[in-house]
């Protein structure tokens, strides 16, 4: 019996086979052929593009028959980079000018391209490369006549052992015979930890050596919660994560009776839970959840999917499809927040000592960058009228810069207006508080706002003045520290002196531990990603407001994270 331990990446637990899925190697030797040849090397680059076309179109419909529109959006990805005009006439240059094979042609194309994206600093747009190595994977197999792995054909019970699985890989498994996947390399945010959570199927991920560390037929157990795995387990083992996951679907079916529930304490008193987005595609899991409304919809993916910047017509319709879906229920659009760790291909920054201190978010808007931002308002007002919109500045840190973004917002109004544009008269306007700067002077910022939204995931960093991805300062990353239950606190009753509201979109609204606090603090919105929308539910539903607020007087009052967790831990 041996754990490795990686990063769980879906939640839920498996025992089963090993299921080992390598990917042949596909890299062909570099071949130059006569000139006599280029034509025949075209038509055959051709025909096998269109017979990878072909599959796509069949994959993508399978994604979409057992993940939703959304997963299946991925595959029109695939199919749209399989036929972009850049890709192939990148590849039928180089057999027409360096009289390169097909097989070579592509492998340099998709070795070129996998490298721009590999060298970006953003993690999502990192990720976008594993798009083109699945892509190019396709197109090399059907020339080289190498077979690629047929998950299709599996059919008993497996945990699909992998270095990563590609989008067509997991678009082929199927629920009822693969219990789980552990794999190599991923993060978070990868394809494939994305598609494993909307599956619902077990998976950790960032394993590093699982492909070594176990055979083929071999049964391991898999917890995609703590991100454990445990080879060959004892039968004590395998008991005890078997009662795991029937306790695990037995809370999946009591979970389903806070759906349609409102969120209350035990005592009356009402919140509202809240769900962040970053595509209008994440809406599903948002209204399968039962989610009160929108916290949080992170526009900068919509500028990072693209080549270039989003114009405002594809702005106005991505706001107005996710304000229609609510159907009336509050939606927190952020302003981009771009900047940081986020970076944008066709918006070039100079590298910074400090990014995280440095030019980003509203700061960029105010500056240089204001047409793009002027662009985004007008986008938002005209989507006004579509529902409750409420739109947020990002990394606001002193009132001024408040009042001129606020300022540019009213430019862009009165330029609608007087060209006849129809806007919504109840929009609010509000800010995050992720600056503690901010956070110390909220009063007077809620004079120029109609709500706050506390960011706790940089309120935290900059607070502690701990970088969270720096592993040696990780243990300062404290959500339930005094002194930041007092900044939130602060930030709360100054929103509530002036009669206004605050939210907090940060990922410490989701946690179960915080949420009792926070409760007890007064906090009115509950933002968080949409599957942890009905436990929050079923916890506040348990609670009782006034035994709350004295909980977390008592927490003000300590000193320390660990007398935080304590008091929590013996209250609820
Ligand atoms: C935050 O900082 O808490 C937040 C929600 O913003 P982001 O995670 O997008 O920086
Ligand atoms: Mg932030």
């Amino acid at each position: 019996m041996r754990k490795l331990k990686g990063i769980g990446a879906s939640s839920g637990v498996a025992v089963a086979k090993v299921f080992k899925l390598v990917h042949p190697d596909l890299t062909p030797s570099k071949k130059i052929i006569e000139e006599a040849q280029v034509e025949a090397e075209l038509e055959k680059l051709k025909a096998v593009l269109q017979q990878s076309n072909a599959e796509l179109v069949v994959i993508k419909a399978r994604a979409f028959e057992k993940m939703g529109a959304s997963k299946a959006a991925v595959f029109e990805a695939h199919i749209l980079m399989l036929n972009d005009p850049e890709y192939i006439s990148s590849i039928e240059a180089k057999i027409r000018n360096e009289k390169l094979d097909a097989p070579s042609a592509v492998h340099e194309v998709s070795q070129m391209f996998i490298g721009i994206f590999e060298s970006l600093t953003d993690e999502y747009m990192r990720e976008r490369a594993a798009d083109i190595k699945d892509i190019s994977s396709r197109i090399l197999a059907h020339l080289l006549h190498i077979k690629i792995p047929d998950l299709t054909l599996i059919n008993e019970k497996v945990i699909i052992v992998a270095e990563d699985l590609t989008p067509s890989d997991t678009a082929q498994l199927d629920k009822q015979f693969v219990c789980g996947f552990a794999t190599n390399i991923g993060g978070r945010t990868s394809h494939s930890a994305i598609m494993a959570r909307s599956l619902e199927i077990p998976a950790v991920v960032g394993l590093k050596t699982i492909l070594a560390d176990t055979d083929e037929f071999q049964i391991i157990a898999l917890d995609g919660e703590t991100g454990e795995i445990i080879i060959e387990p004892k039968q004590a083992i395998i008991d005890a994560y078997e009662q795991k996951a029937a306790a695990i679907a037995k809370d999946k079916e009591l979970l389903k009776k806070y759906k349609d529930l409102p969120s209350i304490t035990k005592d009356g008193h009402h919140v509202e839970l809240a769900a962040n987005i970053g595509t209008p595609n994440d809406l599903e899991g948002v209204l399968a959840n039962g989610s009160d409304g929108i916290g949080l919809y992170r526009t900068e993916f919509l500028y990072m999917d693209a080549t270039v910047a989003p114009t405002e017509d594809q702005q106005y319709t991505a706001y107005t499809k996710v304000l229609q879906s609510m159907v009336g229920k509050p939606v927190v659009i952020r302003t981009i927040d771009i900047g940081g760790d986020k970076k944008l291909p066709y918006m070039p920054l100079p590298e910074e000592e400090n990014p995280f201190l440095g030019y980003r978010a509203l700061r960029m808007c105010l500056g240089e960058y204001h047409e793009l931002f002027r662009t985004q308002l007008r986008a938002l007002l005209k989507a006004s009228v579509h529902g409750d919109l409420r739109i947020m500045f990002p990394m606001v840190t002193t009132v001024n810069e408040l009042i001129d973004a606020k300022k540019m917002l009213e430019e862009e109004k009165t330029k609608l207006l007087a060209q006849g544009v129809e806007i919504s008269s109840t929009y609010q306007v509000g800010m995050m508080m992720e600056v503690p700067a901010a956070a110390i002077i909220a009063d007077k910022l809620i004079k120029h706002a109609d709500f706050f939204s506390i960011g706790t995931n940089d309120l935290i960093g900059y607070t502690m003045a701990a970088d969270r991805m720096n592993e040696k300062v990780s243990y300062l990353y404290q959500p339930y520290n005094p002194s930041i239950l007092r900044l939130v606190k602060n930030i709360i009753d100054a929103a509530h002196a002036a009669g206004k509201w605050t939210g907090m979109c940060g990922e410490m609204a989701g946690d179960l531990m915080a949420i009792p606090l926070l409760v007890g603090l007064g906090l009115d919105e509950f933002s968080m990603s949409a599957t942890s929308v009905l436990h929050a539910r079923r916890l506040i539903s348990t609670l009782d407001k006034k035994e709350m607020e004295l909980l977390a007087e008592k927490a003000l009052d300590c000193s320390t994270m660990e007398e935080v967790e304590k008091l929590v831990e013996a209250a609820v």
